[in-house]
């Protein structure tokens, strides 16, 4: 099975927009969302680009603030302050990587935890891995929302991680391991200071790669059967494309779809689903109750501010 990111990203949106009108007819509340942008990075523009476009697809309020790569740390500071107490705001998002003189962690720590639609504040991260409601990263929400909607249940199963990072080995490996339902998984985290790399990988009845190097995870790597989610959005060279260059992943991807029993493309696997979740975390932070339960909500549970 080729697990299609794609159509699945835009089931959510549907469904987020769906919502999103509910709210506006209900409560007379459209989710807004804050972009922050430092610098020229194409990268970053073309994520804050698509997620913008995401905004107006579904009927969300966006703005996209662009600031130059010379810009004081101070001055984001107290944008994002602004946008803190902007009541049209529901989330805030600051596209990293920031420009070395500007830190990130701190940035990350002045975005009210209810706005923090990234899931980057401690205060998120440390509630998801104790269990609590709160906002989850969107590419790890991402994952695990492709294996609930391909009926692939981690629970029981040896989930193998490739990378620790903060913003997907790390989170995945604490969804993945609550005592929850579509979770209870026996979680493994590789990375570089292992010795032999795919003496876990075979042993994965769910492999993630999230190691940002192309084609790292090949079918001698993986045992058959296993269902293969990869993360990696890496460029390599390519002549015989207009750019010059082509999107791949972390997994071998020809070699080791034959041996898979469900595997994501790249592109079109989990990149579009990142974008999917910011929505539906920005839906959440509009609803209000980010944390706490509140009587008498009848939006299906994934969309629930509670
Ligand atoms: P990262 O911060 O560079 O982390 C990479 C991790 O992989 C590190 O933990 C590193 O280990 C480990 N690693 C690297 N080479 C390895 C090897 N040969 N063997 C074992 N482990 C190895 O990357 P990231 O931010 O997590 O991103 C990973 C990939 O996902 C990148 O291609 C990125 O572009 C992509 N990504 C995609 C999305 C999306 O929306 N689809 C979102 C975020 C990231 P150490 O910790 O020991 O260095």
């Amino acid at each position: 099975m080729i697990i299609d990111g794609k159509q699945i990203s835009e089931d959510i949106k549907q469904e987020v927009k769906a919502e999103a009108e509910k709210l506006k007819a209900e409560r007379g509340i459209t989710p807004g969302l804050a972009f922050i942008l430092v610098g020229e990075n194409p990268a970053s523009q073309s994520y804050v680009k698509s997620k913008g476009k995401a905004c107006e697809e579904i009927g969300f309020y966006s703005v996209t603030e662009k600031l130059p790569a010379t810009v004081s740390e101070h001055d984001v500071l107290e944008m994002i302050r602004g946008f803190n107490n902007d009541p049209k705001i529901h989330g805030i998002l600051t596209q990293l990587p920031l420009p070395a003189h500007i830190s990130e962690q701190k940035v990350i720590e002045t975005i009210l935890p209810e706005k923090d639609v990234d899931g980057f504040h401690p205060v998120n991260v440390g509630r998801m891995l104790i269990g609590l409601k709160g906002f989850l990263p969107c590419t790890p929400a991402g994952i695990w929302e492709l294996l609930k909607r391909s009926s692939i249940n981690p629970a029981g199963k040896h989930v193998v991680i490739v990378g620790r990072s903060n913003i997907v080995g790390k989170p995945v490996a604490a969804i993945l391991m609550q005592k929850k339902e579509w979770a209870n998984a026996i979680v493994t985290v590789a990375h570089t200071a292992a010795p032999d790399i795919s003496y876990y990988t075979k042993q994965a009845d769910i492999l993630i790669a999230a190691v940002g190097k192309a084609r790292a995870i090949t079918a001698e790597m993986v045992k058959p059967g296993a269902v293969v989610i990869d993360v990696g959005i890496n460029k390599i060279a390519d002549a015989s494309t207009k750019t010059g260059f082509r999107t791949v992943g972390d997994v071998d991807f020809e070699r080791v779809k034959d041996i898979a029993s469900a595997i994501t493309p790249v592109p079109k696997g989990v990149g579009p689903m990142t974008i999917a979740m910011l929505m539906v975390n920005t839906l959440r932070a509009a609803r209000g109750n980010v944390y706490y339960s509140r009587a008498g909500q009848t939006a299906p549970e994934m969309y629930q501010a509670s």
